[in-house]
Order: C-alpha cells, then sequence, then structure tokens
C-alpha cells in the first residue's frame, strides 16, 4: 500500500501530489472533482476544461482504438503566446531597443499540422521557421506566408536547398543561409552570383562555453557544427575579399536541447555576443542574433537543475538574456540586434498526449506458506525457510543475502538432479515471500542499503500496455528520458498497486521502470487495481516534442536507397537488387504533408509574389521548377 493512502480517505488532493500534476502541469492539466484528468489550454479559464475521459470515449464512440496520440491544437498557440509576450515583456522593461523574432525549429515535430499551426498562429508575433534540410526547407515554404517572420537555413546545404532560399530571399522573405562548415560558404556565394540574388549570410559558432544535460552535445570546443574563432575570421576575410560583407547579418549557436541550468545560458549568452560586436567591429552590417534552442521543459515538476527539469522559468530566461545582450553590447555603444531564439521543445512538448489502455495484469503476489516444514523437508530448503522465518528491520540487508545463496544451491541442487520440480517451486515460493517481506521492512528505513535500491522493482506488479515505446516514447528508450505518466481516471480511489509498465513490443527494453519523482526517481508507478473487463488507461504527457517523429525520418530524411551486391569469389560483384529510398514527397507525405496540395499552396504564393512584384512571371517558373524538382528528389544530400 502507498504510502499516502494510510492516513483516511484518498482525495484528488492527494492524488494530485502524488502524480505530481501541478508541477509539471503547467496549468494545462489538472484534476477533476470526478477525479479525472483535465485538459485546460487556456489555464485560469476553468470553463474551458476538458475531461481527457470524455474525448476517450468519443474516440471509442467512432470507433478508433487505443493507443491514441492526443493533440491539443491551442496548447501550441498558447505556448506561442506564452514565450513571445514573456520576451515582449523582458523587453519592454529593460528598455531593449529591438525585437524578439523566434523560430520553430521543424525537426521538433514535423506534422504538417504542427508547422502550419505555429506559422498561422504565429504571424502575430512574426513568428518564423527553422529548418535544417532541404525537405523542411520545402515544407516551410509551402506555409510561410508572413514576411516579417524569419526563415533560418540551418543544415548541410547542396545547389538545390541554396537555390530555393535564394528565390525565397527573392520573393521577399526573410530568409538567412547559417555557414555551419567553412565549405558551405563558397557554394553559396557562387549560387548567389549565378542567380545574382544577394544572400542573407549568418555564422554558426562553437562557443568554449558547454552545458550540462542529456542533449547538450552541439555545445563545447568539439561540437561537431559551426566554425571555430579563426573559422570565422577566414569567412570574414573571404567576405571582405569578395565585397560580400554586407550580407553578413546573422550570428548563430546552438547549444544543445534541454538545457537545465540557467548559468550555462546565460555564459553562453555573454560569450556569443563578445563576438557578434567583434563582427560588428569589422565592419558586417550584423542585425541580428540567434541563441538556438535549450530553453528546456520541467518534466518531473521539480523546478531544479536536475537533466528533466529546469532552474528557471520562461520569463527569467527571456529576462536572462535581454539583459545579458544589453550589458555586453552598451558598453561598446553596438546597436541592439533582433533576438531569436530557436525554441522547439517549449513550443511543442505540452501539447501531445499519448493515452493507451492496460491489456494484462501481471502480479507477483506473496503466497502461503505454511507455520513449520515436514521434517523430511530438504536441508537447504529448510535454512531458506529459516531466513524466512526470521527477518526484521536490522537484518534485511544480510537476510537478502542469504535469500540468494540458498535459492541458488537449491537451482543447483535441481539441476543435478537431488531435489524435485515441486519442491524447487516450494523454495520459490518461500524467496518470493523473503523478497516482499524485505521490500515492506525497507520502506520503514530513512536510508536504505544501497543493494535493496530496486527491490521493488523486482516485486512489482507489471501493467502490459497497449503501445510501444520505440515508436511513442523513442527517448524514453533512448536515453532515459522521463515523462509524468498517470492515469487518467479513477484518481479519487486509493492506487493500491505499485507497478512497471511494458510495452506491447514485449522487448526488455520496452518496460518502463523509471518515474518521475519530486526528490528523485521512482522505480513503481502507484496505479489501481485493474478488474477483468475493466478498461484502465494511462496517460503520457509532454510528449509533444522528439516523440511524434520515427528515428529514420530525423530531419525527414527517409529511407536510404538500398542496393544488394552479390561478390563472386574472383572478387567480381553485381548488384542484384535496388530499391529506392523515399522522395522528399514520400517523407512529407508520411508527416501528413499532401505533395500535391503543398504545390498548389506554394503556386499561388509565387503568384502573389508576381502580383506584388517581388518576381517576374519568367522567375515564377524557375521558381515552380525548382520547388517541383525538389519535391520529387532524393532527400539526401545530392551533388
Ligand atoms: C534541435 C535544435 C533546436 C531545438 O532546440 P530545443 O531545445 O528543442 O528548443 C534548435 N536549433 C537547432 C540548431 C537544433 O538543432
Amino acid at each position: 500500500m502507498n504510502k499516502a493512502g494510510i492516513l483516511g480517505r484518498w482525495t484528488k488532493e492527494k492524488s494530485e501530489e502524488l502524480y505530481g500534476i501541478k508541477n509539471w502541469g503547467a496549468g494545462y492539466f489538472s484534476i477533476s472533482d470526478k477525479g479525472e484528468v483535465l485538459v485546460n489550454p487556456y489555464k485560469d479559464n476553468k470553463e474551458s476544461a476538458i475531461s481527457i475521459m470524455d474525448i476517450i470515449s468519443g474516440i471509442r464512440e467512432r470507433g478508433l482504438d487505443m493507443p491514441v496520440l492526443l493533440r491539443f491544437e491551442n496548447i501550441l498557440d498558447s505556448q506561442i503566446s506564452y514565450l513571445n509576450n514573456s520576451f515582449a515583456e523582458a523587453i519592454k522593461n529593460l528598455g531593449y531597443k529591438n525585437v524578439y523574432r523566434g523560430v520553430y525549429p521543424i525537426k521538433v515535430n514535423q506534422q504538417q499540422q504542427v508547422v502550419e499551426e505555429v506559422t498561422k498562429f504565429g504571424e502575430r508575433y512574426h513568428h518564423g521557421l527553422e529548418v535544417g534540410s532541404k525537405a523542411e526547407l520545402i515544407a516551410a515554404l509551402s506555409v510561410m506566408r508572413d514576411r516579417e517572420a524569419c526563415i533560418i537555413c540551418n543544415g548541410y546545404k547542396d545547389e538545390e536547398f541554396i537555390d530555393l532560399g535564394l528565390y525565397a530571399i527573392k520573393m521577399g522573405f526573410k530568409l538567412f543561409f547559417v555557414i555551419e562548415m567553412p565549405g558551405e560558404l563558397d557554394i553559396v556565394l557562387e549560387r548567389s552570383r549565378e542567380l545574382n540574388i544577394e544572400p542573407n549570410i549568418g555564422v554558426r559558432i562553437k562557443l568554449s562555453a558547454k552545458a550540462g544535460g542529456h542533449w547538450t552535445e552541439s555545445g563545447g570546443d568539439r561540437s561537431l557544427f559551426g566554425l571555430n574563432m579563426s573559422e570565422v575570421i577566414n569567412l570574414v576575410d573571404t567576405l571582405k575579399e569578395k565585397n560580400m560583407l554586407n550580407s553578413l547579418k546573422l550570428l548563430h549557436y546552438h547549444l544543445g536541447s534541454q538545457i537545465p541550468n540557467i548559468r550555462d545560458i546565460r555564459s553562453a549568452v555573454f560569450e556569443a555576443v563578445r563576438v557578434y560586436a567583434e563582427l560588428v567591429k569589422e565592419g558586417a552590417p550584423m542585425g541580428y542574433l540567434d541563441l538556438g534552442g535549450g530553453l528546456a521543459v520541467d518534466y518531473d515538476g521539480s523546478n531544479t537543475n536536475y537533466m528533466n527539469s529546469r532552474n528557471y522559468t520562461v520569463e527569467e530566461y527571456c529576462t536572462d538574456i535581454v539583459e545579458a545582450v544589453m550589458t555586453t553590447l552598451d558598453p561598446s555603444n553596438v546597436p541592439h540586434p533582433v533576438i531569436i531564439t530557436e525554441s522547439g521543445r517549449t513550443i511543442v512538448a505540452y501539447y501531445s498526449v499519448l493515452v493507451f489502455n492496460v491489456l494484462d495484469v501481471a502480479s507477483f503476489e506473496e503466497y502461503d506458506l505454511p507455520d513449520t516444514l515436514d521434517d523430511n523437508t530438504h536441508e537447504q530448503i529448510k535454512n531458506l525457510f529459516d531466513v524466512y522465518k526470521n527477518i526484521n528491520l536490522k537484518n534485511i540487508q544480510e537476510c537478502y543475502n542469504d535469500a540468494l545463496y540458498y535459492r541458488d544451491i537449491i537451482r543447483d541442487m535441481f539441476k543435478h538432479g537431488n531435489i524435485s520440480l515441486r519442491e524447487r517451486a516450494f523454495s520459490e515460493k518461500i524467496f518470493w515471500n523473503i523478497i516482499h517481506q524485505i521490500a515492506r521492512e525497507k520502506t520503514k528505513l530513512k536510508n536504505p542499503p544501497p543493494d535493496l535500491r530496486e527491490i521493488e522493482i523486482a516485486i512489482a506488479d507489471i501493467y502490459y500496455c497497449n503501445f510501444s515505446v520505440f515508436q511513442s516514447l523513442p527517448d524514453s528508450w533512448a536515453i532515459d528520458q522521463l515523462f509524468p505518466i498517470m492515469p487518467i481516471h479513477r484518481l479519487l480511489e486509493l492506487p493500491k498497486n505499485n507497478a512497471v509498465i511494458a510495452d506491447i513490443t514485449c522487448d526488455c527494453d520496452g518496460i518502463i521502470d523509471k518515474f518521475i519523482d519530486l526528490h528523485d526517481v521512482r522505480n513503481t508507478l502507484p496505479v489501481h487495481e485493474v478488474n477483468n473487463g475493466d478498461d484502465y488507461y494511462l496517460g503520457v504527457f509532454l510528449v509533444g516534442a522528439y516523440q511524434e517523429t520515427l528515428g529514420d525520418l530525423h530531419n525527414l530524411f527517409g529511407d536510404t536507397n538500398v542496393v544488394s551486391i552479390r561478390i563472386s569469389p574472383d572478387g567480381h560483384y553485381d548488384f542484384v537488387r535496388e530499391i529506392e529510398g523515399d522522395s522528399v514527397a514520400d517523407v512529407l507525405s508520411y508527416v501528413e504533408f499532401d505533395p500535391k496540395d503543398m504545390l498548389v499552396s506554394f503556386r499561388e504564393i509565387a503568384e502573389d509574389a508576381v502580383r506584388e512584384g517581388y518576381i517576374t512571371p519568367k522567375d515564377r517558373k524557375e521558381i515552380m521548377k525548382a520547388y517541383q524538382d525538389g519535391i520529387w528528389g532524393y532527400t539526401y544530400y545530392e551533388r
């Protein structure tokens, strides 16, 4: 029994505390008086809260089955507003003399619905898009209409990518090519000369500042992307030589995602702004400072610098950034730049909830054992039984060691034919009762022995659930990311059981046995008893960022071409089979973009550009060709 349950009747407040929903829910999630989880995109407005259970029964009535990923669009809108308003507030309060222009990195959730919603709703804030591949740029151009918003092009860029970007600039879009590798500059300059379109160039730098956390490999001197300081100087010199320094307008860095500590964020800003000021001194027009991603989500609700949390609020993040930029630039009278962040996680994490039902439960109950054993019981089984009879608070570690010792001896005896299957089965019952007993005693200890830390997992119930960790929670599987998980109903009842969650892949990597906790990580999740035939639903929350895209669609790269090769003994070889990989259209349709609709939509946008005098009808023809070639082309780097 869970501790909280011992005292009196179970209430909604007890569930709130047990599952920490007020800590991680950010006002979007709460518990109703009926004991069901409510979702509310409008936070304070109580009227707009709806029960997830009602949604689920609606879904069931329509004949759809679990698992289901619920997406709450307005939460996306709310988060965009929240971030933009927080920056606006900081800018106003501190007297910063420029604006914030966020961009949403498409890779964080590439669903057409998300990208479209971000640009549509974000238009009032001129919230733009960040793209890391050609496919993402093509996706961005099908939805972007706001010419005040930025389009930031990161990642490797081939000619096709660059040409499309240049055409977008010609059509009046604020698009920047961020140079991440020294070699990229030449292609950008060459293509812009060829097409006679002036590029906007940004440069991604490697900072010496590094941040702690799971996802922060992008920072530091050895980070894979970005230019080091001597490469930056080379870039400036090349631009000067070619009389193109006027194109250098943006400085970018990306420390990594989910940065839990505000100090790391601040020290990176200080370092980057110094570089920015130096580039202005070199004569570059600049004007844009792009601080990348990293704004973290408080998944466990602890508000600490633990990797699943963050020790700052969105407001503090904005204030600290604006302040750091000002204090660094003001002494040298450098004008304040437009501040860009590429915040993805914060925008989309809250918006999706994965709901699944429990299919089956395996529980490890205690066995009924006799008080005494027959005299003819085997000596070693008697020894094990003695351990069982003598457990107390003081000797649990010793009993644990003894139990393992005798269990192993008994197993060996079985292997050698010295005891029967019945005897072995009986000894296992004793063993499991010992483990139960130890686990019970352990809860009374303030500092339990380290060996016994995970003993709960051994006797936890297993709740078999209708979903796949690999498909739906790849980060839980790959990097032990914790997400809030809880029942979405029956929250006025005491959750009597402690369980681990197994998915239907029946793979041991498909087991979740780490759960959020305010002070630590919990090994089991308190859950309700499931009677045969009852529906019991669990929700995994805050899964909107990075979870919805399968690993092999990262950045909208699809399947690669497959070629099977047969090699003969004489070293001769044949291609026996070729399988063509995904086109951009394929991978975009996987995330529900319709290539035909995109073409229609982009054709209209290009026509608008003609009407408004950005391009000629002849330009339009070329641009349309580039866009079409892109759609039907391969998703990978093309020469
Ligand atoms: C992944 C990524 C982001 C998004 O970071 P979040 O922490 O999710 O906001 C931003 N910029 C770049 C370059 C990225 O690779």
